[in-house]
C-alpha cells in the first residue's frame, strides 16, 4: 500500500458528525445576523501581505510571529493567508465604494490562518464569524453588535460567558497614555520578558497584552487608557455602557484589555468563558474608526467582532449543550438493481417534500444490491425512522412496504407508489 499522507499540523479535518454541529451553529448565527441586518460578504483566503502589516500592525503577535506570508513563485508577488478578516473587509469595501451611499453591515464565515502552538482551542487553521458594521460612528451599533452576541450565547444555551469591556480613546489619548507607559516600564525595566523590551519603544500598549503570566503583576499595575480619556471618549464609553446595562447585559471593565491588533480604538470587548482553558476567549472585537483611511478609503468610523467557531462549539460540547438527530428519515431498501429506475422518482419525489432519505448503495455492484438481512441491518444502523421495501413484488403490483424501525415492534403495511407521497406528506407534517 501507498504511504498515507496526513494533514497538517494544527489544521484539522471536521468529520460528518462534527460538521453537522458546525452547519447548525452557523444556521443559528446566520439566523441572528439577518434579524440584525448583517449581510454576508466573501472575501479571498489569500491577500497582498502588505494589508495585513499596515491594518494589524508591524509590531503584533501576528505580525511578527504568526503569518503564514509566502513568495508566488509564479509572479513573485507577496501573499498572506489571511489571520484575520477585518482587513479583508475593509479592502474589498474600499476597493468596490461599498459606502457610497451610507453605512452598510456585513458578516463572512470561514479558515483563517496563524502559526501558533497547536492545542486545545487554538490551532493553524481556525474558524472566524465576523460581523462588522462599517460607517457608522454612534456607541448604539457597539451595543448593537455585542447585543447579537449575546442573542446567540442565548439561543445557544451558552451559560458563563462574562463580557469584559474598555475603551482604548482617540489618537492623541493614546499618545499621552504612551509617554506614560514608556516612562513606567522604564522604571521597571528589569522586570520585561524579551518582547516587552523589543516592544517598549515601537508599540508599548502591546506589552500589556501579554500571554506571559510572569508579566502580569508589572502589567496590572501600569497607567491604564482610561485615565487619559477625554470627554467624548468617556461619552461614547458611557453610552455603550448605558444601552448594555438597559437591557440587562452584565459586563466588566477590564482596563488591560487592549486586543492583539493595531487597529482599534474607543470600545474594545471580549467574551471570555473559564471553561475552555487559557483558550477562553470565544469571541473579541471593537470600534476601528481609522482603519478605512489606513486602507486608502475614504475616512469612516466602524465597528466589528470576530468569533472562534471552534472555541465556541469547544464550549457547546463542554456545557452539553447538544443534541442533535443525524438521522434520515427514511432508508430505501432495494432488492434488485433492476428495480432501481422505477425506485429512484419515488425518492426523489419524497426529498422534494422535504422527507431526508438515504438509499442503499452496495460497496461492489458486481454482486447486485446485497441480501435482504444485510439491507436492513444498514437500515437499522442508519438511524432511519422507516425503511421503504421495494421488493420485485410489491412493485409488479405498484406497491411499497413501510416497515417502521423505531416502533419497537417493527410495524409493517403496504402503500401504493401513487399514494406513498401521500404517505411522505403526513410524514413530512409530523415531523
Ligand atoms: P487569543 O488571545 O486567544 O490568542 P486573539 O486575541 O489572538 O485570541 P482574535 O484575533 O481576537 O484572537 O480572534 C477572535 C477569536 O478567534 C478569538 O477570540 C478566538 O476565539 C479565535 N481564535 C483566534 N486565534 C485562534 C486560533 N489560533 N485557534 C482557534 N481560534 C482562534
Ligand atoms: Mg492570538
Amino acid at each position: 500500500m501507498a504511504q498515507k499522507i496526513q494533514a497538517v499540523r494544527g489544521m484539522n479535518d471536521v468529520l460528518p458528525a462534527e460538521s453537522q454541529q458546525w452547519e447548525y451553529f452557523e444556521t443559528v448565527l446566520r439566523g441572528w445576523l439577518h434579524d440584525y441586518g448583517y449581510a454576508n460578504m466573501r472575501t479571498p483566503i489569500v491577500e497582498p501581505t502588505p494589508l495585513f502589516v499596515r491594518s494589524i500592525g508591524e509590531v503584533t503577535d501576528i505580525v511578527e510571529k504568526e503569518m503564514y506570508s509566502f513568495e508566488d513563485r509564479l509572479n513573485g508577488e507577496q501573499l498572506t493567508l489571511r489571520p484575520e478578516s477585518t482587513a479583508g473587509v475593509v479592502r474589498a469595501v474600499v476597493e468596490h465604494n461599498l459606502l457610497y451611499e451610507g453605512g452598510k453591515r456585513l458578516y463572512y464565515m470561514g479558515p483563517m490562518f496563524r502559526h501558533e502552538r497547536p492545542q486545545r482551542g487554538r490551532y493553524r487553521q481556525f474558524h472566524q464569524i465576523g460581523a462588522e458594521a462599517l460607517g457608522f460612528g454612534g456607541p448604539e451599533v457597539d451595543a448593537e453588535l455585542i447585543l447579537l452576541a449575546c442573542a446567540l450565547w442565548q439561543q445557544l444555551g451558552l451559560r458563563d460567558i462574562r463580557l469584559e469591556l474598555n475603551s482604548l480613546g482617540q489618537p492623541p489619548e493614546r499618545l499621552q497614555h504612551r509617554a506614560a507607559l514608556i516612562a513606567y516600564f522604564e522604571q521597571h525595566a528589569d522586570q520585561l520578558d524579551e518582547d516587552a523590551k523589543r516592544r517598549l519603544h515601537s508599540n508599548p500598549l502591546r506589552i500589556l497584552d501579554s500571554k506571559n503570566p510572569a508579566m502580569k503583576t508589572l502589567n496590572d499595575a501600569a497607567p491604564k487608557l482610561l485615565d487619559f480619556l477625554g470627554q467624548q471618549s468617556l461619552a461614547h464609553f458611557n453610552s455603550v455602557k448605558a444601552i448594555l446595562d438597559a437591557n440587562g447585559v452584565a459586563y466588566t471593565i477590564n482596563p488591560r484589555l487592549v486586543r492583539g491588533m493595531d487597529y482599534y480604538n474607543l470600545t474594545v470587548f471580549e467574551f471570555i468563558t473559564d471553561q475552555l482553558g487559557s483558550q477562553g476567549t470565544v469571541c473579541g472585537g471593537g470600534r476601528y474608526d481609522y482603519l478605512i483611511e489606513q486602507i486608502g478609503g475614504k475616512p469612516a468610523p466602524a465597528v466589528g467582532w470576530a468569533l472562534g467557531v471552534e472555541r465556541v462549539l469547544e464550549l457547546l460540547k463542554e456545557q452539553g449543550a447538544f443534541s442533535m438527530e443525524t438521522a434520515p428519515d427514511v432508508y430505501a431498501i432495494v432488492p434488485e438493481t433492476t428495480a432501481l429506475p422505477m425506485v429512484l422518482p419515488v425518492l426523489q419525489s419524497l426529498r422534494g417534500m422535504g422527507v431526508s432519505v438515504q438509499m442503499h448503495s452496495p460497496a461492489n455492484s458486481n454482486d447486485g444490491m446485497g441480501s435482504m438481512k444485510s439491507q436492513f441491518k444498514k437500515a437499522d444502523s442508519s438511524g432511519a425512522s422507516f425503511a421503504l421495501v421495494f421488493g420485485p413484488d410489491e412493485l409488479a403490483q405498484g406497491q411499497v412496504t413501510v416497515k417502521s424501525l423505531r416502533d419497537g415492534q417493527g410495524a409493517q403495511r403496504t402503500e401504493t407508489l401513487a399514494d406513498i407521497l401521500g404517505w411522505g406528506l403526513s410524514l413530512q407534517s409530523a415531523l
